[in-house]
């Protein structure tokens, strides 16, 4: 049985008292949702992992699954199974049946932050599970990192200090211990929209790490 960081954060974990306020209101407002800390999806013994930013209020907050129900979910699931690293139907819910192949999804902060925005001790806060979660992949070999605060949450992680990776889309980085990082934009709603992100520009950064991660 995994303990310490390994198991994940509890669903009731009470580190950052900021976060653990916005859960409870949820919890009185939408007892139906998931709120609480969104434990990892996909294949430990994948040869890839992806790291987004948190949950977002109607996506993984909702519903209990990294990406699940919200737009950067759809840009997401879509190239995933694009690039045959998930199998089945992506429904934008967690019962859909689909599942990952090779890879893993999890986030650098597992709770859901008012307005996207962690704050700096929230991020410190969750990152041994982060570090749990990679240590838990032996097979790991490429790990995407969507957007900056996943990607210096990573090089951290690794024991790297930032100003040796910065973070810029489509680069990549060799990390200590074997695995290389792939830095994305955060396929968000609104990277997309203000065309800072491109379809093309994410599946390219994907196929990039699949084909690192299986060569
Ligand atoms: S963000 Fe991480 S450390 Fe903070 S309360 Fe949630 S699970 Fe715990």
């Amino acid at each position: 049985m995994l303990t310490g960081a390994a198991a994940g954060p509890s669903r009731d974990c009470p580190i950052c008292p900021r976060l653990v306020g916005l859960r409870l209101s949820l919890r009185e407002q939408h007892p139906d949702w998931f709120n609480a800390p969104v434990p990892s999806f996909g294949d430990p013994a994948g040869r890839m992992v992806i790291v987004g930013l948190a949950p977002g209020l109607n996506g993984a907050n909702r519903t209990g699954r990294p990406f699940t129900g919200d737009y950067a979910g759809d840009l997401l699931y879509q190239t995933l199974l694009k690039l045959g690293l998930a199998a089945g139907v992506y429904a934008a819910r967690p019962d859909d049946g689909l599942a990952l192949k090779d890879c893993l999804i999890t986030n650098a902060v597992r709770c859901l932050p008012p307005a996207n925005k962690p704050l700096p001790e929230e991020i410190t806060a969750c990152r041994p599970f982060l570090t749990g979660q990679i240590e838990l992949m032996p097979n790991a070999r490429a790990v995407v990192a969507l957007g900056r605060v996943a990607h210096e949450s990573i090089v951290r992680s690794s024991g790297g200090r930032l100003k040796d990776y910065p973070f810029a889309h489509g680069a990549s980085h060799a990390l200590s211990g074997g695995a290389r990082l792939f830095d994305s934009y955060h396929c968000s709603r609104y990277n997309t929209n203000t065309g800072r992100l491109t379809e093309a520009m994410f599946v390219s950064v994907m196929t990039a790490a699949r084909d690192w991660a299986q060569a």
